[in-house]
């Protein structure tokens, strides 16, 4: 036999452990569903693991299992997933994968209490909500495709301990010897609600026993494969802050099931809000998970443009074999297709989206930035994705079109004007706009990074160019029918003098008729960049 092997906590575990266990007091009913989540994905990872070694095969009913022993004071949660050796024991359950304690606990402090309950399982450290309710836990796993157990205990005090266990078969148990103050949890009925609030969307079958008396607590099936009809709202955000790891609301919730030369189901959310953790500019790609058949196979394969990253949730399709190599998740020309549908499909959703002209703005708010990388980048959609922007500009309330801004055009007008920069108090208050603005021209005002980019790419809109006001050529006088004028000999005499003091800095010095109340302005060459842009070069330099 082997003897009682002690270690102690990384101090990070132990800090997390106590703020978990002290935030989320007042929601601690959630323990179940980190506990059970941990199950489901244990599951999946076996079911994706036998597809290519036949030793951890799954049995015939796989299934989470809860079993209450009132008088023992124990909630044991058993699953058929792929358990875990000793080794991995250690590591899942004694030190934190992810860094960031300081953001976590500051994110933490600031969240709503019921927000709360959300950070723990974006931050991997689901399975400590345990020692909310428990005063000791106690986990015997056997890794499918070993004949080992092993069990690890703790009281959550520091340090836990490892010992030799038996099992009869592969899968995890999770035993809570439940704190005096935490009994309702010893009630069968308490918890099937809390997983009907919780985890119903877990595509695996949950019993709960307890007296002999088995009651099946969810269907055990993945919430996309049902008609829209049989799907409550409430299942759906449920589903929404299960694979966002949000807190709110989904701004809008798209489900299509498409049928013909290629199936697929695809539920994808536009969330409500931005992640605190993972901001969609991190990493520019899509994070949509795919599934075949409803296992989970990647939600790495680039299932929308890095445009589109801020859409989340999931694509099952059947025309995929389950077990998909990385190479063909490039290559196959299935995916393809199902991508360009699915953008499709995102597009129109959105174009309805913009005629809910607050719900539109709000989104705008979020994710415009990202989506008009959209026009940036060369796509089939650029011309949509233009179509769908919303800009401010100097002379009306609120977001604007471009087709909107183009019916406003003046009528000798040939370009439409923009003005870059960081932020739009100071863009109003810019004496480039000046003229502009005396002769009643209107001009958009762009204050995402993205903006100092794009226009130069795009091409036209509606047959009408982009032009930065900033560029040095740009003459109203043209614009207002004026004729040219002449310098006088004093304004030569300056503009000689300005070259000279100015000659490292600047190429040139001219007399405008730009400007209203300001004496002197800074442009930019006409076929050199515009100045926000030489801003933003400057910044990347440094
Ligand atoms: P997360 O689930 O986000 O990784 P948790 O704290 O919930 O974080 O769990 C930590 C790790 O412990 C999991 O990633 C997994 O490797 C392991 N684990 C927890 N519960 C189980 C289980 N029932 N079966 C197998 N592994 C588990
Ligand atoms: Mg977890």
């Amino acid at each position: 036999t082997h003897a009682e092997e002690q270690h102690n906590f990384s101090a990070e575990v132990e800090r997390l452990m106590d703020l978990v266990v002290h935030a989320l007091y007042s929601e601690r009913e959630i323990f179940l569903r980190e506990l059970i989540a941990n199950s489901a994905d244990a599951l999946d990872r076996r079911r994706f693991e036998s597809l290519t070694n036949q030793t951890v095969a799954l049995p015939d009913k796989p299934q989470i299992f809860l079993t209450v022993d009132k008088k023992g004071n124990l909630l044991t949660i058993s699953d058929d997933g792929l358990g875990m050796s000793k080794d991995e024991m250690i590591q899942n359950l004694g030190t934190i994968a992810k860094s960031g304690t300081r953001a976590f606990e500051k994110q933490l402090k600031d969240a709503k209490p019921e927000d709360r309950v959300n950070l723990i399982g974006q931050f991997g450290v689901g399975f400590y909500s345990a020692f909310m309710v428990a005063d000791k836990v106690e986990v015997i796993s056997r890794r499918a495709g070993s004949d080992e157990a092993w069990a690890w205990n703790s009281e959550g005090k520091g340090k836990y301990s490892i010992a030799s266990s038996t099992r009869n078969t592969p899968g995890t148990d999770v035993i809570l010897h439940i704190k005096k103050d935490a009994e309702e949890y010893l009630e069968s009925m308490r918890l099937e609600n809390i997983i009907r609030k919780w985890a119903d969307h877990i595509a695996w079958p949950i019993t709960i026993k307890q007296d002999d008396k088995e009651t099946s607590a969810n269907e055990g099936q993945a919430i996309w494969t049902k008609p829209r009809g049989d799907i409550s709202d409430e299942q759906l955000d449920e589903f929404y802050r299960h694979v966002t790891h949000l807190f709110d609301k989904p701004l809008a919730t798209l489900l299509w099931h498409a049928e013909g030369v290629i199936e697929f189901t695809s539920l994808l959310f536009i969330p409500g809000m931005v992640s605190p953790f993972a901001p969609v500019d991190q990493e520019r790609k899509s994070k949509v998970r795919l599934h075949v058949r409803r296992m989970f196979i990647t939600d790495e394969a680039d299932m929308l443009p890095p445009w589109l990253r801020f859409i989340q949730g999931i694509v099952d399709t059947e025309d995929l074999p389950l077990n998909v190599s990385r190479e063909m998740l490039q290559n196959t020309p299935v995916l393809a297709r199902i991508r360009k549908n699915l953008v499709n499909r995102v597009i129109s959703e959105l174009k309805k989206l913009s005629e809910d002209k607050e719900k539109y703005t709000k989104f705008w708010e979020l994710f415009g930035a990202v989506l008009k990388e959209g026009l940036w980048e060369p796509n089939e959609n650029n011309d949509t994705i233009a179509k769908i922007s919303r800009f401010y500009s100097s002379t009306v309330d609120g977001l604007t079109s471009l087709s909107d801004y183009v019916g406003r055009m003046k009528e000798n007008q040939e370009a439409i004007y923009f003005l870059a920069g960081d932020s739009l108090e100071v863009l109003k208050t810019s004496p480039h706009l000046e003229g502009f603005k005396a002769q009643g021209i209107e001009v958009l005002l762009f204050t995402d990074p993205v903006d100092a980019f794009w226009p130069d790419r795009f091409g036209k809109f509606e047959e009408k160019p982009l032009r930065s006001i900033t560029r040095a050529k740009e003459d109203l006088d043209k614009l207002m029918g004026k004729e040219e004028r002449s310098n006088s000999e004093e304004e030569e005499k300056l503009l000689k003098t300005l070259m000279e003091s100015l000659k490292d800095k600047i190429t040139d010095a001219r007399m405008t008729t730009r400007l209203v109340d300001s004496p002197v302005i800074l442009a930019a060459k006409e076929d050199g960049p515009d100045l926000q842009m030489q801003r933003l070069m400057r910044r990347n330099d440094r």
